[in-house]
């Protein structure tokens, strides 16, 4: 007869890991006065009246790897539960004043990478970052997604609400490199090959918006989400989001994914896939508000056609 204890012995081998809880964090309350020196984003916005009221802010720094993270997580005081917005990129600007305008619309939680004083792209330091090979001086945080890098990666994953949607917001410099109009952006719509030929047609998995207004109507503003590459195609409900977005005038990517690039998209579908993930890149702008804007059309594309079940509150 099989004993009680063998019973739970067995059952610990098939019941994955839990992943480490909220306390497992230490997330420390600071005020919006101490961060104004070490962060670009807060000194920004401290001074326009109420921008951060009714909101707490914490920290917490994540030694890793030969990288020390300065993470800020932004919620409501009122506490309303939502999607979890990530901001990793400090140098994109109009992604972290989309973050807190999404907090403040929909509440959730908001996590910015904090890369130093000014505003910078890269986390410096000597080690190994996420994905990539041997020791490096700087670690791009979109690239450091990956069981490699455990405790930065649940650091920000885990103060997600269950059944809530991991939306990351990011900024896209103009164009591509070799688009023969000094492009540099990472990523576009299009199919970079064609367009250099002068075709313009939607790249693999991508979908153009259908009749998008004037400021949505640019290459570089697109929505995506990933799928598996062994999987041959985007689950149906994948699909489904996908053209209910670019029917709503919201260029829609399906990126493939086979090997990780250390993104959080990436992360998820390959070691998270029932978290579900949106990443909104708006093309950058001198005006901040412009591509924020931009943004929220793209937010409330997804929250509108592509979640069910625990939706967040409008
Ligand atoms: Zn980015």
């Amino acid at each position: 007869m099989i004993s009680l204890a063998l019973l739970l012995w067995a059952q610990t081998l098939v019941t994955p890991t839990p992943p480490p809880s909220l306390t497992a964090f230490q997330w420390n309350k600071v005020e919006i006065s101490q961060l104004e020196e070490i962060d670009d984003d807060v000194r920004r916005n401290v001074s326009q009246p109420a921008y951060f009221d009714a909101i707490e802010v914490r920290e917490i720094r994540v030694t890793e790897n030969g990288f020390t993270w300065h993470l800020l997580r932004f919620s409501l005081v009122a506490d309303k539960i939502g999607p979890l917005w990530l901001v990793p990129h400090d140098d994109e600007n109009a992604a972290f004043d989309a973050m807190i305008a999404a907090l403040k619309e929909r509440g959730g939680v908001g996590i910015a990478v904090n890369s130093g004083p000014g505003s910078l792209r890269m986390q410096s330091g000597a080690g190994v970052c996420g994905v990539r090979f041997g020791v490096l001086p700087t670690c791009d945080p979109n690239r450091n997604f990956d069981p490699q890098a455990p405790k930065f990666t649940e650091a920000i994953v885990n103060q997600r609400s269950a059944g809530q949607p991991i939306i990351a917001l990011h900024t896209n410099s103009p164009g591509f490199s070799g688009d023969g109009h000094g492009g540099r952006g990472d990523i576009t719509i299009v199919d970079q090959a064609g367009y250099r030929q002068g075709v313009t047609a939607p790249r693999a998995d991508g979908l153009l918006a259908v009749s998008p207004t004037q400021t949505m109507a640019n290459f570089d503003t697109l929505g995506l989400t990933a799928y598996l590459a062994k999987e041959g195609r985007p689950s149906l409900s994948a699909q489904d989001c996908g053209s209910k977005i670019a029917n709503s005038g919201v260029h829609f990517w399906h990126e493939r994914v086979a090997k990780s690039d250390g993104s959080m998209s990436n992360y998820l579908i390959l070691h998270r896939p029932e978290i579900l993930y949106f990443n909104a890149e708006s093309r950058a702008e001198i005006d901040l508000a412009v591509a924020a804007a931009r943004h929220k059309v793209m937010i409330d594309a997804y929250l509108e056609h592509c979640i069910s079940g625990d939706k967040p509150a409008p």
